[in-house]
């Protein structure tokens, strides 16, 4: 089982920013910005690794619900754009990246990553969903 499916079975703590009965969005516990979510799909066990793997449709709701993730974290942060971005090099399970950028080099990876107490990730976490709603 992967760490991201115990995220999603509540196992694990994380910052939850939406869910439905396909995916689970979540703050990225090393941030490049305030805000960076992570988007990740609901999978069976061996849990699907490499995007492209996806079966067509559960890729494209992926999209679609990242769209309406997006929103919020526009709305939450004030960025000029969300980037998207797949890696997949650390955590063996399908999810994409969803950053709050005002320009290219917000979205770097090699960029340190940002340390937020607590009381912050929570706070942008519920913002981001408050603002899905809108
Ligand atoms: P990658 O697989 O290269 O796309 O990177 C995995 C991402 O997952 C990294 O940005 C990590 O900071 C993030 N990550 C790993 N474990 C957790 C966790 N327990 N909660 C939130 N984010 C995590």
């Amino acid at each position: 089982m992967t760490i991201f499916t115990k995220i999603i079975n509540g196992e694990i703590p994380s910052y939850k920013v939406a869910e439905n009965e396909k995916f689970y969005a979540f703050l990225d516990i090393n941030p490049l910005q305030k805000g960076h979510t992570l988007i990740v799909p609901k999978l069976p066990e061996p849990e699907a690794d490499y995007i492209f793997d996806l079966d067509d449709d559960i890729l494209s709701e992926m999209l679609v619900f990242s769209k309406h993730i997006a929103h919020g974290i526009k709305v939450a942060t004030n960025c000029k754009r969300v980037g998207v971005a797949v890696i997949g090099l650390e955590v063996p399970h399908v999810h994409m990246h969803l950053i709050p950028i005002n320009k290219e080099k917000d979205m770097s990876f090699s960029n340190p990553k940002m340390t937020l107490s607590s009381d912050e990730m929570v706070n942008i976490a519920n913002s981001i969903a408050e603002a899905i709603k809108c």
